[in-house]
C-alpha cells in the first residue's frame, strides 16, 4: 500500500439554487478546517462560476464538474468543453457516472474520450466504473468493470495513473443500498489489479468507492486497503454529513 491521499468528492447531481448553494459552501467552508484528504464539490455547470467565486481565498475545498465534453470546441450544442472548465478553475471532472451511461448512453468510448480531454486541459478525471443489479446477479461484476477500465486505458494509457476511479455499483446508487466493504474492498482489488498491467504506477491511483456512501457507514468503507475516499450523492447535499464523511477520510 502507498500513502495515497484520499479524495472525498461531492457530486451535487441537479439539485442546488444559488441561495441553496451559498449556504452549502457556507457551512462547509465553516467546518472543513485543514482536512488531510482532499475535498471537492461538483455542482452542476451553470454554478460552476458562483462555485469559483464561493470557494476563493481557501485551498481546502476544490471544484469539480460532473461532465465534461469528448470535443474539443466547436458545434456541440449545449457541450461543456475541458478547457471552459479550466476557466473556471475546476480540478476534477466526473466521467463516465451512470446515470449519463444509462439516460444519455454514454458508451465507454465517449468516457475514455472525455477523459483523454480533461487530462489534456490538466484536470483529473474522475471515471466511474459499475455493474447493475442483474449484472452482479449473473456473476458479471468484474468482467463490466474490468471493460468499462480497459477502454479508459486504451485511450489514456501513457497518463492513466494521472485519473481518479469511482467504483459505483449502479445497485447503490441513491437507493440506501451500500456494498459491504468486503464487496467493494474485492472490485477495487481487481481494479488495481487491473491498472498494474497498465502502469507501474497503480499504487499510486485512487479507487473511490460511491453508492449510498454516508455518514454513518463512510469510515468502515474508507478503513478498507484500497478504497481510496468517496463519491458523495446524497450525503454531499447536508454539510454535517458530507463533513463527517470527510472527517472518516482524514
Ligand atoms: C453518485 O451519484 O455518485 C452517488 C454515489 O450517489 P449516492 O451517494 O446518492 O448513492
Amino acid at each position: 500500500m502507498s500513502e495515497r491521499r484520499k479524495l472525498v468528492a461531492g457530486n451535487w447531481k441537479m439539485n442546488g439554487g444559488l441561495a441553496a448553494n451559498q449556504a452549502l459552501v457556507q457551512a462547509l467552508r465553516a467546518g472543513v478546517g485543514q482536512p488531510a484528504c482532499d475535498v471537492a464539490v461538483c455542482p452542476p455547470p451553470v454554478y460552476l462560476a458562483q462555485l469559483q467565486q464561493l470557494l476563493a481565498g481557501q485551498a481546502a475545498i476544490a471544484l469539480g464538474a460532473q461532465d465534461v465534453s469528448e470535443h474539443e470546441g466547436g458545434a456541440f450544442t449545449g457541450d461543456v468543453s475541458a478547457a471552459m472548465l479550466r476557466d473556471f478553475g475546476v480540478r476534477y471532472a466526473i466521467v463516465g457516472h451512470s446515470e449519463r451511461r444509462q439516460y444519455q448512453g454514454e458508451t465507454d468510448l465517449q468516457v475514455a474520450t472525455k477523459a483523454r480531454r480533461a487530462l489534456a486541459a490538466g484536470i483529473t478525471p474522475i471515471v466511474c466504473v459499475g455493474e447493475t443489479l442483474r449484472e452482479r446477479e449473473e456473476g458479471l461484476t468484474e468482467f463490466i468493470v474490468q471493460r468499462q477500465l480497459s477502454a479508459v486505458i486504451h485511450l489514456n494509457g501513457h497518463c492513466i495513473s494521472e485519473i481518479v476511479v469511482a467504483y459505483e455499483p449502479v445497485w447503490a446508487i441513491g437507493t440506501g443500498k451500500t456494498a459491504t466493504p468486503t464487496e467493494a474492498q474485492a472490485v477495487h482489488a481487481v481494479l488495481r489489479t487491473q491498472l498494474g498491467a497498465a502502469t507501474e504506477q497503480a499504487d499510486r491511483v485512487r479507487i473511490l468507492y460511491g453508492g449510498s456512501m454516508n455518514a454513518a457507514n463512510a469510515a468502515e468503507l474508507l478503513a478498507q486497503p484500497d478504497i481510496d475516499g468517496g463519491l458523495i450523492g446524497g450525503a454531499a447535499l447536508k454539510a454535517p454529513d458530507f463533513l463527517t464523511i470527510v472527517g472518516a477520510a482524514a
